[in-house]
């Protein structure tokens, strides 16, 4: 194939506060897995917006599940009223997970707070007022706000802002230390993401899974799962747990969940639902009636067995075929992932690679310093995998 070499000139940022390191791109219309500029340059996008554009680009339901939203007139109400999508999106959550009840909110930071709140509430009605400790793990990323960011493994992400919130720390990914760290008396809740995504993707055991369940499940401590990034369909299966046989107590959502509206959920099992009082938590925005609708056509959506046997299917083909590169340009040390989330570790820092992709018009992102990450949509093709894989080795073979 013939791959193009784009010059991108850097947009101009305007008053945007300039808190992102923009790649020197500006997309003016997408369409399926690609993105396109100004100039009309093509780009493959192995980046979904940060693994949030499972359907890719201008889908034809998600644009009749909005328009059909529209006509209601509804955008937001307000949780002071009823409104039928939200019902209905937590019925259909309920339904094809352990939870038997969700709380929406507006993003994955957000459902994580959301989460240790429940946590702790329930914690404080099996155990004391002193079981209030929350433990991440080592690798972690549970996002930016002062709790879920006292949960992410990030030292950079944390040092400017401490003091972070209190109660929150940080164990190895590993079974006898976490076995003398998770006091019972003391700890309300264990979070982790079942595949780590931030942190270099990684794909926790599941066997190190059902040992931390089963421990959790003896000092009654409320097992999280985090699957803002790896959950519905991106490993294969709706949710990423389902393809270890190990269930959380309460799990969290967004990224792909509402198509790129913002939206979160929080799941709860019956037991920690029951210990949650009226006012308790609360959100302006959560769960209204136009994003719920959208995100209940993502969930049947991404719920298809046709679609999620192809995530699985091809996330392996990608795995074997990212695996070649490490013989074949020498300049991949390791590779690791499922379904359509996997982390390249590589010779140079990963952001080189990804700034050369671009100019050859395949996004990728990283993560960490000598991690590249793909994140493609769930739509795309072995075809489309494939004509990424050949810019990619292409750069690193450069
Ligand atoms: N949890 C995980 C696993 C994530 O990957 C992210 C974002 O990348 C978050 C939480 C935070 O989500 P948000 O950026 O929507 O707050």
């Amino acid at each position: 194939m013939t791959l193009t070499m784009f010059a991108p000139a850097a947009p101009a940022t305007g008053a945007l506060l300039p808190i992102y390191r923009r790649a020197p791109v500006e997309f003016v219309r997408g369409r399926g897995v690609e993105l396109f500029d100004a100039d009309g340059n093509a780009y493959l996008d192995f980046v979904s917006g940060i693994a949030v554009n499972a359907l890719g680009y201008d889908d034809a339901g998600v644009a009749a599940a909005m328009r059909e939203a529209m006509a209601s007139g509804l955008l937001h109400v307000s949780n002071l009223y009823h409104t039928a999508p939200g019902r209905q999106l937590a019925d259909a959550l309920a339904e094809r997970s352990f939870a038997s009840s969700v709380f929406f909110c507006n993003s994955g930071a957000e459902a994580n707070e959301g989460a240790f709140k429940f946590a702790r509430r329930w914690a404080g009605t099996v155990g004391g007022s002193g079981k209030r400790e929350i433990v991440g793990l080592r690798g972690s990323f549970h996002g930016r706000l002062f709790a879920s960011l006292a949960a992410t493994d990030r030292p950079a992400y944390r040092a400017p802002f401490r003091p972070l919130a209190g109660g929150v720390t940080i164990a190895e990914r590993d079974i006898e230390e976490l076995a003398a760290m998770l006091d019972a008396e003391t700890v309300a809740a264990l979070i982790l993401e079942p595949v780590q995504g931030e942190g270099g993707v990684r794909v926790l055991d599941s066997g190190f899974l059902r040992e931390v369940r089963a421990l959790t499940r003896e000092r009654r401590i409320a097992l999280i799962f985090d699957e803002v990034q790896c959950g519905l369909g991106r490993t294969g299966r709706l949710f990423a747990h389902q393809g270890t046989g190990v269930e959380p107590d309460l799990m969290t959502l967004a990224k792909p969940l509402a198509a790129g509206l913002p939206m979160g959920a929080v799941l709860l099992n019956h037991e920690i639902a029951d210990s949650v009082k009226p006012g308790d938590h609360a959100t302006t925005f959560g769960g209204g009636p136009f994003v719920a609708s959208v995100a209940l056509h993502v969930i049947e959506r991404l719920s298809d067995p046709a679609l999620l046997s192809t995530v699985r299917d091809n996330g392996a083909w990608l795995g074997q075929q990212l695996s070649l590169l490490i013989g074949r340009t020498g300049r991949v040390r390791a590779v690791r992932g499922v379904g359509y989330i996997w982390g390249a570790d590589v010779h140079i820092p990963a952001g080189e690679i990804v700034a050369r992709s671009l100019e050859r018009g395949l996004l990728l992102c990283t993560a960490g310093e000598y991690t590249v990450r793909l994140l493609p949509p769930l739509i795309a093709t072995r075809d489309d995998l494939g004509r990424g894989l050949a810019i990619l080795e292409d750069v690193l073979s450069a």
